[in-house]
């Protein structure tokens, strides 16, 4: 029987590459924005006043929504979905799985009677027991009693989900135990952004007293592959675990740089406009669309969004983009390193913080006042940094990502921030200018005119930082370390708690001088100033993926953690709950839970890996390798038949040979994985067991793998059945 791969091979030239999506006949974006979310004209037209003004007050400044308003909400909503052809709702959340969850419910029900009905009421918007026990969730719950709940997310607008014919209306909520803890990734989300929101306005307050909310604001940027569905099918490597773990390198990579400045082909180029076209329904302001690096690698962004509108966007946009590729068949790979020796994918995170007054507050504004507030949220970030590194290193942990962190192509696993050359001078002239006896004569340099040195500013800051996990990129920090399939709540999540806690322990600082009788803006500038020094070590503005700077990183005692059981240590240091329960995000147990749920998803993923690795050694590599090898002896025996000697045959020994030594060291080695496991499973101590996955278990991968890429060099391709580097790669 002819192997999966050379059907695939066969079917692709059969793919229509003109595949035109029908609903893209002219239909203008603007048409067709939002039309599928219940937000803007749509709550006005299918709500009370009262009700309206209910839910706008609820998403302006958090308060309360009562049943009696809710029950309208609910009708209202039920209204409006149903003029749209919806038949189910769902509450729809974030759980710690990384993707996101859904169970629909009809409208429909029965009444006493018999008689048909539909409805949706206040109960069924606010909250739900999705009998979610088999969500992660550490120990916080035990499985017998599956009580967790959703609730409701008023400032997350519901929106349609439309699959086939069929349109669900989902309901962003939140997923926490029945006893309150919290088991998603929404739920501390919005703790910090309160949090920030706070903080941030108190301080901006010695600026400007007008302003009374500032918001986190976060622009992700979805790097991910494409490969054809078919060729992915024949890799069950790809189908298991998003990646490949074996591939002899194609004989041309991403070294002409081809693909980058290359256009769009076609078949992803149909695949675009259709998922982009989904994703404006939704509302999510998708923007630009470009190839990447990598071949087969392409990247997507919107315009940046208020960040928990935007990380629902992601998790919608990465499901969007998975079911859209299907009709397309292509494997939408979200994986952060699907494949060996080409570039990785990551997702930059944009963040910065706005005021309800229009002002970004990390872009230099236009006057001295100005200035020295953004200085100020400058130099606090970069403290927050500083200060909270190895949590930031934490949020970003995951066995996918730990292949891309460090690998020379992505921001290292070292914390560092990218200022650019003209605020570095800036920082070190305060730094140096500003000192004890500062005062009223030396108030020169709070006339800061950064305003007026912006294109410097920006040429500084949008070209070289490529290599910094976490770069200033004139009016915004680029946190690029996170990884392409994470939810970026986690990293927002953290950046917003750190840099919340920073500021308010800033205000209190500043206040402290201000009390001891010294000038507003002289007490700012002595503590920025002494911020500036206990964080520069930070600062970095060199070659982020030399060996140098790992060298120069330790001297300065920056951390370098490179795997993520032991990156996971970061969220339950002393220091770290102190800040989490300070600021109000988790609780010890939560902390607790969240850190025994990473880690268990840790050693799940690198087992699943190993199994697929074992199975694929043994049942497919082998195999092709035991058949050709069959061939070679045949043909060497044939040969010294006819009465020709060793000579004649030394090639084919030579490569008979190496095949028998790559299989016997190929299947030791497979052997070895599978009692290592039987150890490692063993271990009870789950940070422990972890670690055991990481450090001796994942080394035999490499080991199998160099041998099976060779095996794959060797053999007769036709009898290799996986599709090859250069097929999954190059062939669309
Ligand atoms: P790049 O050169 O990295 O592609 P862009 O300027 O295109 O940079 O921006 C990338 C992302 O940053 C976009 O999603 C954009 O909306 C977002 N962005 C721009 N300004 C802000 C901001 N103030 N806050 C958060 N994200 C922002
Ligand atoms: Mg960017």
């Amino acid at each position: 029987m002819q192997s999966l791969r050379f059907t695939a091979l066969e079917g692709l030239s059969g793919v229509d590459l003109k595949i035109k999506p029908e609903q893209l006949n002219g239909t203008k974006i603007t048409e067709v924005f939002g039309s599928n979310v219940f937000a803007g004209k749509v709550v006005r037209e299918n709500l009370s006043d009262e009700a309206y003004k209910s839910l706008m007050n609820s998403i302006k400044s958090g308060t309360k929504i009562d049943r009696k308003m809710s029950e309208q909400i609910a009708s209202g909503l039920k209204q409006w979905a149903m003029k749209k052809g919806v038949t189910h709702y769902t509450h729809w959340f974030q759980p710690l799985t990384g993707t996101t969850a859904e169970k629909h419910d009809s409208f429909f029900t029965l009444k006493g009677d018999g008689s048909a009905l539909e409805t949706f009421d206040g109960d069924a918007l606010v909250q739900q027991e999705p009998d979610a026990s088999s969500f992660p969730n550490g120990g916080l719950r035990a499985t017998f009693e599956a009580r967790g709940y959703t609730a409701w997310d008023p400032s997350s607008p519901p929106f349609i989900l439309e699959q086939g014919q069929g349109k669900t209306l989902c309901i962003p909520t939140i997923f926490v135990a029945y006893t309150g803890e919290s088991l998603d990734y929404k739920a501390p989300l919005l703790k910090a952004l309160s949090a920030i929101d706070k903080a941030a306005v108190d301080v901006c307050n010695y600026f400007d007293k007008n302003v009374t909310k500032v918001t986190a604001t976060l622009g992700w940027e979805q790097e991910y592959f494409l490969v054809d569905e078919s060729l992915a099918n024949a890799r069950p490597d790809l189908v298991m675990c998003g990646r490949t773990v074996v591939g002899h390198a194609p004989s041309k990579g991403q070294q002409l740089e081809d693909h980058y400045f290359g256009s769009i082909p076609e078949r992803a180029y149909a695949f675009m406009r259709d998922f982009e076209m989904e994703s404006y329904k939704l509302g999510i302001p998708l923007r630009t669309r470009h190839n990447e690096v990598a071949p087969s690698q392409f990247e997507c962004a919107p315009i940046f969004e208020e960040v928990n509108i935007a990380v629902d966007h992601n998790s919608l946009l990465m499901d969007v983009m998975t079911k859209v590729g299907k009709r397309h068949k292509l494997r939408v790979l979200l994986h952060e390193k699907p494949f060996a020796g080409v570039n990785g994918s990551g997702k930059h995170n944009n963040w910065s913080l706005a005021t309800d007054t229009g002002v970004n507050l990390l872009a230099p504004g236009k006057t001295p006042k100005t200035n020295l507030m953004f200085l100020t949220f400058f130099v606090n970030t970069i403290k927050a940094v500083h200060d909270y590194a190895d949590l930031l290193r934490a949020s970003i942990a995951s066995p996918s990502n730990d292949f891309r962190l460090g690998a020379n192509e992505a921001p290292p696993a070292i914390i560092s921030v990218f200022s650019g050359k003209y605020l570095y001078d800036v920082l070190q002239e305060v730094k140096t200018r500003v000192n004890n006896k500062f005062d009223e004569q030396d108030e020169a340099i709070l006339k800061l005119d950064l305003h007026r040195h912006i294109p410097e500013l920006m040429l500084d800051n949008t070209d070289r930082n490529r290599t910094s996990p976490f770069a200033f990129t004139g009016n915004k920090f680029e946190f690029r370390a996170v990884g392409s399939s994470a939810n970026c709540a986690s990293a927002m999540t953290v950046l917003n708690t750190i840099v919340a806690k920073t500021l308010a322990t800033f205000k209190v600082e500043v206040d402290a001088l201000i009390e001891k009788g010294e000038k507003k803006e002289i007490a700012i500038m002595q503590t920025l100033r002494k911020y500036i020094v206990d964080s520069e070590k930070v600062l970095f503005e060199g070659d982020g993926y030399s060996e140098e700077w790992e060298k120069e990183a330790e001297k300065r005692g920056l951390a370098n953690v490179k795997t993520t059981p032991k990156a996971l240590d970061a969220y339950v240091t002393e220091k770290s709950t102190k800040l989490f329960t300070e600021v109000g995000i988790y609780n010890e147990k939560e902390l607790h839970a969240r850190h025994e749920i990473l880690l268990e998803d840790y050693v799940k993923k690198v087992q699943i890996e190993a199994r697929v690795i074992g199975d694929l050694a043994t049942n497919t590599i082998l195999p092709s390798a035991i058949t050709y090898l069959n061939t070679l002896i045949t043909n060497i025996n044939g040969l010294k038949g006819i009465g020709l000697g060793d000579s004649a045959v030394k090639a084919q020994t030579q490569i008979a040979s190496k095949i028998a030594e790559h299989i016997n060291v190929i299947s030791e080695n497979v052997q070895a994985m599978i009692e290592a496991r039987k150890v490692a499973n063993k271990v009870t101590d789950s940070r422990q067991k972890a670690i055991d996955y990481c450090d001796k278990i994942k080394p035999y991968f490499d080991v199998i793998r160099y041998h099976a890429d060779k095996l794959e060099f060797l053999v007769d391709d036709k009898q290799w059945s996986l599709p090859k580097y250069r097929e999954l790669l190059f062939l669309r």
